[in-house]
């Protein structure tokens, strides 16, 4: 018989557990009314879908521009952080911020106002959080952002930093990844400073779904397809365990994946909330 196991480590990090709390408390004081965000608090369709019933309105940063008047309105930023200039612009419309920043992206943007000479970001480019973070700085020729072990390759063959540098992770990027970046180009740019900026959270969870897709049969592994976090994790899972498979609801699970005494592991991202795990294990137990 099928055995189905939700991966108890599985589910909202930290920063995302405080924020959607924030969002819905703010929401159940005032019954009938709405708050914004900006930009989706959580990279998961399902949860986002539940947040809007209860009144939470996502506005993109380009929607900021046809505001003029935002007195009476508050808005919410959420774990990803924000440059400098957009809090100035949210205030200078009369916006009450609701600042949901994580503290741990909190302490990144810190230390790279902090940082000197050239600063490296490796990072998805366009994320939220890295935008964040490159907003830190005012003279973005001091900053480059890579997204991968072939973009450091580049980097080192065509336009290698002199003098000092520093290098900051995205807090949800792949640690082995990172690691060899940060080797490459220490190998190269000796005054190299190496900011271990990847959130332990995520950190540990690699080394704990690791482990979770070796001891079951079958992965389902549940994640929005925005979410980096969940594409980094569910890739892990198919490199571990070749019949993991990464679905955002039960709509997309098909019964051919699964054999009758098959043990059944359920996981998801950091941004995939524990109802919908629920929801994906009662319903492979049911097939
Ligand atoms: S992954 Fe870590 S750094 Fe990012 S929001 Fe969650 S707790 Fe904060």
């Amino acid at each position: 018989m099928k055995s189905v196991e939700i991966d108890s480590n599985a589910g909202f990090c930290g920063g995302v557990i405080r924020t959607i709390g924030t969002a819905e408390k703010y929401l159940a004081s005032r019954k009938g009314s709405h708050l914004y965000s900006l930009g989706e608090i959580v990279h998961n369709e399902s949860e986002i879908a539940r947040l809007s019933a209860l009144g939470l309105v996502a506005l993109d940063v380009e929607d900021l521009d046809e505001i003029s008047d935002a007195s009476g309105e508050a808005i919410l930023i959420r774990a990803h952080g924000q440059p400098p200039a957009t809090y100035e612009l949210l205030e200078k419309q009369g916006f009450e911020i609701i600042d949901c920043t994580c503290p741990v992206v909190l302490g990144i943007q810190k230390k790279i106002r902090e940082a000197e000479g050239r600063i490296i970001i490796f990072g998805k480019k366009g994320h939220p959080e890295v935008l964040g973070l490159v907003g830190q700085i005012d003279d973005l020729q001091r900053v480059r952002v890579i997204e991968s072990l072939d973009e450091a390759l580049d980097m080192v063959e065509n336009d290698l930093p002199s003098g000092a540098c520093e290098i900051f992770s995205q807090t949800t990027k792949s640690p082995v990844e990172y690691e060899k970046v940060c080797d490459l180009l220490l190998s190269r740019i000796p005054r190299l400073k190496i900011h271990k900026t990847i959130c332990s959270q995520v950190a540990n969870r690699y080394r704990e779904l690791e482990e979770f897709a070796l001891t079951h049969d079958v992965i389902i592994f549940v994640t929005g397809k925005s979410s980096s976090n969940g594409k980094v994790l569910s890739t892990l899972c198919k490199n571990t365990n070749i019949r993991s498979y990464t679905v955002g609801s039960v709509g997309e699970i098909q019964s051919a994946w699964f054999r009758p005494d098959d043990k059944v592991g359920i996981s998801g991202a950091t941004s995939t909330p524990r109802w919908l795990l629920e929801q994906v294990a009662a319903y492979v137990a049911g097939l």
